[in-house]
């Protein structure tokens, strides 16, 4: 976010952030990206300090505030290359379905101590034979008595290991198809049926843990159903504006924190007897990376004003989330080149930004994907 856009107590929260992460992350996430996953201690850390589900109403453990607040969480972690902790999944993406979705009685229960970081979220939605094309989700779950039995396979789910509450998209409506077929239903951690299958070893984003989840035979309280049956895609199509939000405010931080260390790297590197920020070439690069992200700054601001202002932003979403994901491949790619073969060492960060930053064009939708929603309100 550009300065204009914080006031003197964003600022202050803004400052507090990036203190706790420097402390609490930054020292230990080289460890965190060997081991595939982050600590619980560091959830309840995150909760203890007010950084989880923040804009959650005060009475649900939150502190009420606007997403602004989860946008300076969503940057300062990307400005560290602190892809480990999947707050932004957990606190912008899950507590919301559950506050939209779910009745009192589950958002007393899961809320609470989803804000105090003692209850992890994930959503699972892509299975291992559809991912882009939703609709084609086999995962099926049938009420018996008072029960839903849900049978099917889920992957490459974020919090897969970690998360304790999973909001799962099944098929429920075997008379409708497509959209009206499926819903949003919560399994929790020790659920019958339910397990983790396989820890998924990934390019980049190492110290987040990604992973496959079964159910067999798996039984839930029937109460576990959010909103109405056979409305999970449309509360999917509602929720998923901010998802990509979130990944275009992290990749517009993320961009920039890989200038920030190539123009660092420029000034230091010496070759034919002059820094190389000296050569024309190098220049224009960085003259060409500044102004991609200040370009793709602005237009996430405005698209976060207009979130918080309440605006449906389905079409400025995808455009976003498309652009400054595409925007950060170029810039990380052009930081690389300018490290020369230092950029290709794991050890600078500049190239595990470049590893990181390729699931960006791929996750909470797909580059064609986004094409496909911008240009179906054109023709
Ligand atoms: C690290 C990571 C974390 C993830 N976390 C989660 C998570 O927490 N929860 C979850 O549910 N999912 C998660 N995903 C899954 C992710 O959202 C999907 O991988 C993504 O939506 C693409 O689906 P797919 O992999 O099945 O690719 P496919 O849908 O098979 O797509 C393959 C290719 O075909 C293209 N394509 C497909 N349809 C069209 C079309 N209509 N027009 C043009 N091209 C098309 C795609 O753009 C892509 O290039 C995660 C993925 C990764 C890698």
């Amino acid at each position: 976010m550009h300065e204009s856009l914080l006031n003197d107590e964003l600022k202050a929260f803004q400052d507090a952030f990036k203190k706790w992460v420097d402390k609490e992350i930054v020292p230990h996430h080289a460890a965190w990206e060997k081991e595939g996953m982050v600590p619980r201690a560091l959830w309840e850390s995150a909760g203890a300090n007010g950084f989880l589900c923040i804009t959650q109403p005060e009475a649900f453990g939150g502190l009420g505030l606007d997403f602004r607040y989860s946008t300076v969480v969503i940057e300062g972690l990307a400005r560290a290359g602190a892809h480990g902790p999947g707050f932004p999944l957990h606190s912008d993406i899950v507590a919301p379905y559950i506050e939209h979705y779910g009745s009192d009685e589950v958002k007393q229960k899961f809320l609470p101590p989803m804000a105090a970081g003692t209850c992890i979220g994930a959503i699972a939605m892509t299975e291992p034979g559809t991912g882009s094309d939703l609709q084609g989700v086999k995962t099926k779950a049938v009420l018996d008595g008072d029960e839903w039995v849900i049978n099917g396979a889920k992957t490459f789910i974020t919090n897969g290991l970690l998360s304790d509450v999973v909001i799962v998209v099944a098929r429920t409506e075997d008379d409708k198809s497509g959209w009206e077929s499926q819903s949003l239903i919560l399994v929790e951690r020790d659920a019958p049926g339910f397990s983790r299958g396989r820890h998924l070893e990934k390019m980049g984003l190492h110290a987040q843990d990604t992973a496959e989840l079964n159910f067999e035979d798996c039984r839930v309280p029937k109460g576990n159903l959010l909103g109405e049956r056979g409305q999970g895609f449309v509360y999917l199509m509602n929720e998923l504006a901010r998802e990509r939000l979130i990944i275009a405010a992290g990749c517009v931080a993320g961009a920039q924190a890989a200038l920030e260390m190539t123009v660092e790297y420029t000034q230091d590197r010496q070759a034919f007897g002059r820094p190389i920020s000296k050569f024309q070439t190098t220049r224009h690069t960085l003259a060409e990376m500044a102004t991609e992200i200040a370009v793709g700054e602005a237009f996430v601001d405005r698209c976060i004003e207009r979130l918080v202002a309440g605006d449906s932003l389905t079409v400025e979403a995808s455009m976003a989330k498309y652009w400054t994901s595409e925007m950060l491949g170029r810039v990380t790619d052009a930081g690389v080149q300018l490290f020369g073969g230092y950029g290709y060492m794991n050890e600078y960060p500049i190239s595990r930004a470049y590893t990181d930053a390729r699931v960006q064009r791929i996750y909470g939708g797909t580059s064609e994907i986004m094409k496909e929603i911008i240009a179906r309100a054109l023709v």
